[in-house]
């Protein structure tokens, strides 16, 4: 009997030994709901609160995935999911209306493992893009589908359908009324009175604890849009990157500027090459983007779970959830 207990205790002991000698990645995952002119005195205070409850409950879906020892790809759509699902955001429900007045969806992903990516523009009937730029990269042989080809390819694997009319609610309705009544019709892109109607693009950058890094961007792009235009959200490199070797980067903001300056990319490139810190690459990177005359924010996570959340504007959306689950929710600038 006594050598039984001796062996259990032995037993245990190794079993604990091997279980706490399991050196883990510590996780991370950083959300945004969009940069631009955000002001407090423009947001009434219920307003506010939904925002600020809206982002804490997208991001702790994605915490428990991390902390349940899951994907940071998993993290990431989960987490976009609970923003395309909520009408405050410009991503899936609650897009911003072309000129047509319909929704158009961008999304992007990528795994900073593989370096894999997907991505789709110019959706009309998937409810949730971010799992269609997800379904590209790993069921497809190609990194971007465009227009009624991407719409096919996400209804021929089955993902989720809806109508046009699922995404479009008054606020966009009215808003896309106030930029047509502004403007005429081929200057709308540049007329600073609709300056805004480009911003609420969901991102995430999530970290897991394997050490892989994974982001994503989700859209309706801008308000008025017309010719079928595409934004940075869908391009890789533009609005989104992610590299295990550095960092996952999400961006918002005036998507042509955020495509002639390589944003994302240029980010990660300055972590990797030039050995920057996170926020340090993320303020040179808008700081050229502002230079050309654009404005907006990203979120970057690197790969020990350093955090930038750096914009441009007046405000941006945006969370943060750190190894311990310290949660920081904000929405203006200096908070
Ligand atoms: N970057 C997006 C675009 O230009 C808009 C946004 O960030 O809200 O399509």
């Amino acid at each position: 009997m006594r050598i039984f207990f001796s062996l259990l205790t032995i037993s245990l002991f190794a079993c604990k030994q091997s279980t706490t000698d399991v050196k883990e990645n510590p996780i991370g995952i950083v959300i945004h709901g969009g940069a631009g002119t955000i002001l407090k005195e423009n947001m009434s205070p219920e307003m506010e609160i939904a925002y600020r409850e809206s982002l804490a409950e997208a991001i702790r879906v994605g915490h428990t995935i991390l902390e349940a020892g899951g994907t940071s790809q998993e993290a990431v759509e989960k987490t976009i999911h609970v923003m395309e699902n909520s009408p405050l955001f410009n991503a899936g429900k609650g897009a911003v209306l072309t000129a047509e007045g319909y929704a158009s969806l961008d999304a992007s992903f990528m795994d900073g493992k593989t370096l894999d990516a997907g991505a789709v523009a110019g959706l009309k009937h998937i409810k949730h893009p971010i799992s269609a730029a997800i379904a590209v990269m790993n069921q497809s042989p190609h990194v971007m589908l465009a227009g009624t080809g991407a719409d096919r390819f996400a209804l021929d694997i089955g993902l989720d359908s809806v109508p046009n009319s699922y995404f479009i609610t008054e606020r966009r309705k009215k808003a896309l009324e106030r930029v047509q009544s502004r403007t005429n019709e081929t200057a709308s892109f540049y007329d600073p009175i609709i300056k805004d109607s480009k911003f609420g693009t969901v991102g995430c950058v999530a970290l897991d604890k394997n050490g892989n890094i994974a982001s994503g961007t989700s859209t309706g792009g801008m308000t008025n849009k017309k010719w079928d235009r595409i934004g940075d959200a869908p391009i890789i490199g533009a609005g989104t990157y992610a590299n295990n070797a550095s960092c996952g980067v999400s961006a918002t903001g005036w998507g042509e500027f955020f495509i002639r300056s390589v944003v994302a990319y240029d980010i990660a490139a300055m972590v990797e090459y030039k050995k920057m810190s996170v926020t340090e690459a993320a303020k040179k990177s808008l700081q050229k983007v502002a230079d050309l005359g654009g404005d907006g924010g990203v979120i970057v996570l690197d790969n020990k779970g350093n955090v930038a959340m750096e914009f441009n504007t007046a405000g941006m959306y945006r969370a943060h959830m750190n190894n311990q689950g310290d949660l920081e929710v904000k929405i203006y600038a200096g908070e």
